[in-house]
């Protein structure tokens, strides 16, 4: 088999997807399965569309395309705001956007009658993570201006925590969320459809037991894929936490210096993402065909007794403990920062498998 690859076995993912339903859809929330980080993969989209998903989200229209294109038959929610120069391709793909600009809602409105269609939008709060988000104070005047245009609905609010800052879900944001819910509805004599709470990092907060008030949609990704919530990264009880394995090929296994010699300057790359070896003596170094270009070695997970020592942009750089014949094959787990980069390189292929039962992890 050709490598660099990913393996992905869309039967955990399917187990995952089903877990994280049974649980939330108890308390009343809705998932959202997010798909930036498989770029789309329709195998990947349709497997949570059997277990029940039937909302899909990402952040970039060009997989929101790869799905269409591929008949994927979900409602759409593009979960970054549009720019303004794609606002047509936005409406022609997209059911839901999620919203901050009332610039853009009006190229929306305008590209929505010109095809002769209605667009759905999401507002997003900002509620202290200081990423995207509407001001809590400035919601009800972007909501009477947004209730004026034509070929818009509001289907309703939401909020993005834990990304830019960290900042935990908790009773606190939570709550604003609810609260600046039922104020909209009361003063507009509207209803909102969809609050939507937040990410992976939602999780503990959803399913701590506590009142989890008007939220009723979560959207997800690292938790489906990688079984693992982004607070703390934890593995979440009865979850797989690999459905994805990358495998790469050795092209070196020489015994080398453990410390580099010569005059030292800069790297290729700037400052290396992983810290300085501090072997002394003699080592088994081996080399991988994959680099900087496919993964981010920081988050890496060989099997017990490999290091890995360091990469450049072509060149994946490990310790085994022993040298190991020229094209083996390693295997290597990974966080959602190597996966996004794996997905997204052209050089690593997709390997499905569909394992038809698994017990829980
Ligand atoms: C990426 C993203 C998500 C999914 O986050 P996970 O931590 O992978 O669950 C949800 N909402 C928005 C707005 C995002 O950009």
């Amino acid at each position: 088999m050709s490598a660099p690859r990913i393996e992905i076995d869309l039967g955990k993912i399917r187990h995952n997807a089903l877990r994280l339903i049974e649980q939330l859809s108890s308390r009343g929330i809705s998932i959202t399965g997010v798909t930036k980080a498989f770029l789309g993969s329709p195998e990947i989209a349709n497997t949570l569309l059997q277990t029940g998903i039937h909302s899909l989200g990402d952040s970039r229209i060009e997989n929101v395309d790869t799905m269409r294109r591929a008949n994927v038959n979900a409602t759409m929610t593009l979960i970054r705001s549009p720019m303004l120069s794609q606002v047509e391709r936005v409406v022609a793909l997209v059911d839901v956007s999620f919203n901050t600009e009332l610039n853009v809602i009006r190229g929306l409105s305008n590209a929505a009658g010109k095809i002769g269609c209605e667009h759905s939008v999401v507002l997003i709060i900002e509620l202290g993570d200081l990423r995207e988000g509407i001001m809590p104070n400035d919601l009800e005047s972007i909501v009477r201006e947004v209730l004026t245009m034509p070929n818009i609905q509001l289907k309703g609010i939401g909020t993005n925590l834990a990304c830019r800052s960290g900042v935990s879900p908790n009773t606190d944001n939570m709550t604003e969320l609810s609260d600046l819910a039922n104020t909209v509805e009361r003063t507009f004599d509207i209803s909102l459809d969809i609050i939507s709470g937040g990410n992976s990092g939602n999780l503990q907060w959803a399913l701590s037991g506590i009142d989890t008030g008007r939220i009723n949609n979560l959207r997800l990704g690292e938790s489906l894929l990688l079984g693992c919530e982004p607070l703390q990264r934890q593995t979440i009880a009865g979850l797989y936490t690999d459905a994805f394995t990358l495998v790469a090929e050795v092209i070196e296994s020489k015994i080398k210096p453990a410390q580099p010699w010569g005059e030292l300057a800069q790297t290729a790359f700037g400052e290396s993402a992983l810290p300085p070896s501090k072997k002394k003596g003699l080592i088994t170094q081996t080399i991988l065909a994959i680099g900087l270009q496919d993964i981010d070695p920081t988050g890496l997970q060989a099997s017990d007794g490999i290091e890995i020592l360091d990469a450049s942009s072509d060149h994946l750089i490990i310790d085994a403990g022993c040298k190991l014949p020229i094209g083996t094959e390693i295997r290597l787990q990974l966080n959602y920062a190597s996966l996004v980069r794996a997905m997204t390189s052209p050089f690593v292929t997709r390997v499905y498998s569909n394992s038809k039962s698994h017990n829980a992890a």
